[in-house]
């Protein structure tokens, strides 16, 4: 079985919109409600000459994120059992929020390694400045990424690859 990649995060960081960037079927897919994934789908993409498979992770969406936390815990940790690695992504323009803080708290207790993606960064010159400020979570280097425009996405699958 080809190594999977686990996409976690909180709604509406871009995870969606990140997985479909990497994977070779994009242009197959049916684009879910923004800021909502119903289910974890397994998709084939590669970069370089590896070949993986890409998971998103999502979870409902409730007004208070100490009851969605639980829910995407659940179903981020599903797909993190069985990933090879994760990217977590963020939300570079919204900047570091305590729902951020309480997955990364998380995540660096699981043995996984952790890529971390600061996304939503179209800028290159802003996005090192967006990026900066998580390096607080403990996860180390922040790399900023634009999922739309797929700015920074190479530096990032270059280093993805080396955990496959
Ligand atoms: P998810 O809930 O984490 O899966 O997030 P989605 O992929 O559904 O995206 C949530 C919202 O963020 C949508 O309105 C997207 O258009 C927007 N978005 C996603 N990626 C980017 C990005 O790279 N840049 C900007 N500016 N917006 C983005
Ligand atoms: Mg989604």
């Amino acid at each position: 079985a080809l190594p999977i990649v686990a996409i976690i995060g909180r709604p509406n960081v871009g995870k969606s919109t990140f997985v479909n960037r990497l994977a070779k079927d994009r242009q197959a897919i049916v684009h879910d409600e923004p800021g909502i994934t119903r289910d974890r789908t397994y998709r084939p993409a590669f970069w370089a000459d590896r070949d993986f498979q890409v998971v998103d992770t999502g979870g409902l969406v409730f007004d208070d994120e100490t009851e969605f936390l639980p829910l995407i815990r659940e179903q981020a940790m599903a797909a993190l059992t069985e990933a090879s690695v994760a990217i977590f992504v963020v939300d570079g323009q919204l900047g570091l929020t305590a729902g951020d803080s309480e997955i990364a708290d998380w995540l660096r207790q699981q043995e996984v390694p952790v890529l971390l993606a600061v996304n939503k960064c179209e800028s290159p010159d802003q996005g090192l400045i967006q990026a900066a400020e998580f390096w607080e979570l403990g996860l180390g280097e922040p790399y900023p990424v634009s999922g739309i425009h797929g700015n920074g996405t190479g530096e990032l699958l270059d280093e993805l690859i080396t955990y496959l």
